[in-house]
């Protein structure tokens, strides 16, 4: 571990950063000492992760539910073909890279979903939050735990050729319900076109790796501002950009003094149940969420394997197909049903193989 610049390795290795005048090696030294943690952990949170460990972030959390795919791999900069092969966790390949890249950093991967009752449990302790997730109830709800933590967080999110990012500092500049929830009372034009977009996701319109390698960078830019302490250059400003026409904007959000989440403290997605126990999970896929149960998967996949095909057990999840459907199970009782958009043929399959 080499947290400190004291050491001659360490120097050498950020040298071309310390060199930059806006860092410097006290603020090299500042990140070194500093964490993070990511939410999601596809195209951004990948991307995001390689830079601020290859940049010596001291402490990095990478929270993600779901498991790699061979469709990952165009634009999911941190996996490899033997990780979808095995359908390794994505928090686990990660974590195994990141470590890899700079073994420096105290990488932390976790399996999870966050929701509103794990939140504030997996993400307090951290100075800066980091969007890496696909969905609007997730960015929400991270919008309410930074409000009522008082830490910043960074908003990001890329669809097609598109992305967009916005650094929140909690009761400074504008938070993500000031944009979302008040669009079209004020000026942000640049804001309402980017909800308006909020309904595409990647799994309909697909997405470029070089769209996500390029909000990532200026998620990334922004966190380091943040975590050496050069806050007066963050936030306030909704940036996009897309990358086949060119076209980038960059336009000044202001808090709205009514905001329910940063005004009225109205934490709906922290506080509520928001998240429903199935959700649709891209194309063709339920999720059950997780029924904190502690599962023995390898036990489980014995008994299984007569009736079902396709058996697999990596450790940190099992696999099996009921033709037409594949069912994803993991060790808190959490289950991901590939091959149906029906929750009612979701919830039959799970009480029939895992409800035993
Ligand atoms: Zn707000």
């Amino acid at each position: 571990m080499s947290y400190s610049l004291m050491d001659p390795n360490s120097y050498e290795r950020y040298s071309r950063q310390i060199l930059f005048a806006e860092i410097g090696e006290a603020g090299q030294q500042r990140l070194l000492e500093s964490s993070a943690v990511i939410v999601g952990c596809g195209a951004l949170g990948t991307a995001l992760a390689n830079l601020l460990v290859r940049a010596g972030v001291g402490r990095l959390r990478i929270v993600d539910r779901d498991f790699v795919e061979p469709s990952n791999l165009q634009r999911q900069t941190l996996f490899e073909e033997a990780d979808a092969r095995e359908s390794l966790p994505k928090a686990v390949a990660a974590e195994r890279r990141l470590r890899a890249i700079n073994s420096g950093v105290a990488v932390e991967g976790i399996v999870a979903d966050v929701g509103p009752k794990n939140a504030e449990d997996l993400l307090h302790g951290f100075p800066l939050i980091l969007d890496g997730t696909d969905n609007f109830e997730t960015r929400l709800l991270l919008n309410d735990v930074s409000v009522h933590l008082g830490v910043p967080w960074i908003y990001a999110a890329v669809v097609a050729s598109y992305g967009v990012t916005l650094t929140v500092r909690p009761g400074l500049t504008a938070c993500l319900a000031c944009v979302l929830e008040s669009a079209g009372t004020s000026g942000i034009d640049g804001a309402s076109a980017s909800v308006a977009g909020a309904e595409d996701t990647c799994d309909t319109v697909g997405v470029l790796g070089a769209a996500a390698g390029v909000i990532a960078s200026i998620e990334a830019a922004e966190a380091i501002k943040l975590l050496v302490g050069k806050t007066e250059s963050a936030g306030g400003r909704l940036v996009s950009f897309d990358v086949w026409s060119g076209r980038f904007q960059s336009v000044r959000v202001e808090r709205n003094p009514e905001c329910r989440a940063c005004a009225r403290h109205e934490f709906h997605y922290l506080e509520g149940d928001a998240q429903p126990h199935l959700t649709m999970c891209g194309r063709d896929s339920v999720q059950i969420h997780e029924r904190r149960r502690q599962l023995d998967l390898a036990a489980l996949g014995r008994r299984l394997a007569p009736t079902v095909a396709e058996v697999r057990e990596n450790g940190f999840l099992l696999r099996f197909r009921v033709p037409p459907y594949e069912m994803t199970i993991f060790p808190d009782g959490r289950a991901i049903i590939k091959g149906t958009r029906d929750p009612a043929v979701a919830r039959s399959l799970y009480a029939r193989y895992i409800s035993i």
